[in-house]
């Protein structure tokens, strides 16, 4: 049966993609389908391309060969219509990347006003009802540096969610933080996947990989070197590359 016939459909998918800066080949003949409700726990060495994997998903870098599809659209080169794909997939870094001179509620309003067009009243309304549900809606008027990293990078996804993306992806969304904020963030992911968002989140987190992950996916040398259940994958890793990289985060 094909994947169409069993309701699934691929929200994300990346086909033979090769990617080089210079003579650095950083992505590797990349095979990745993420299907609609999927969260996909990407993890790997520093240096293995999970951020530039990323990276290119969004359009943020431009690939080689191969093809990438949103939604079995192909993603355009440029203009109007990247801006409209690259606002359906909604990107939250490591650094939280707000505008500082801004206040929180504008950080939020700013993408559906000037990309979606949403009339100005709705988008703070929307806005508001979005930092309601990431427990920020206190610090709408303030400035980010005002705010706890915890709360800069709730923000961040709030501002995310406000583009209504299809999918969205997280880049080690955690490791800038303080520890005492990690959950913080985390919980905010967790019901994000549990109201069915398709995700790809790069993370070391394991406890959030093995109970919010429907798949790891462990890459290595721009590689996708192997992929699978959370729980087997952390408890049986079958490549030699996979078992050294979790000795070495344990
Ligand atoms: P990861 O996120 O897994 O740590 P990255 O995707 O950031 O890996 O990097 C993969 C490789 O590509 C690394 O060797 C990195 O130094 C290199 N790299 C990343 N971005 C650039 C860039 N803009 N120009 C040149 N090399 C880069
Ligand atoms: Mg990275």
């Amino acid at each position: 049966m094909s994947n169409e016939a069993q309701g699934m459909r691929p929200i994300i998918e990346l086909s033979h993609v090769e990617k080089h800066f210079g003579k650095l080949h950083v992505l590797k003949d990349i095979n990745l389908s993420v299907q609609k409700g999927e969260v996909v726990v990407l993890i790997g060495p520093s240096g293995s391309g999970k951020s530039t994997l990323c990276r290119t998903i969004n359009r943020l870098e431009t690939i080689d060969s191969g093809s990438i599809r949103i939604d079995g659209e192909l993603l355009p080169e440029e203009g109007k219509e990247l801006a409209k794909l690259r606002s359906e997939v909604g990107m939250v870094f490591q650094s939280f990347n707000l505008f500082a001179h801004k206040t929180i509620l504008q950080n939020v309003t700013m993408g559906p006003i000037e990309v979606l067009h949403t009339p100005k009243a709705q988008a703070e309304a929307e806005a508001m009802e979005l930092l309601r549900r990431v427990g920020v809606a206190e610090q709408a008027n303030k400035v980010p540096a005002q705010l706890s990293g915890g709360q800069q990078q709730r923000v961040a996804i709030a501002r995310s969610l406000a583009m209504h993306p299809k999918a969205m992806l997280f880049d080690e969304p955690t490791s800038a933080l303080d520890p005492e904020m990690i959950n913080e963030v985390l919980d905010v992911m967790v019901e994000l996947a549990q109201e069915g968002m398709t995700m790809v989140v790069v993370t070391h987190e394991m406890r959030f990989a093995r109970s919010v992950a429907n798949r790891v996916v462990f890459m290595a040398d721009g590689t996708i070197i192997e992929q699978g259940d959370p729980d087997e994958f952390f408890d049986n890793p079958q490549s030699n590359r996979a078992k050294e990289f979790l000795n070495s985060i344990k």
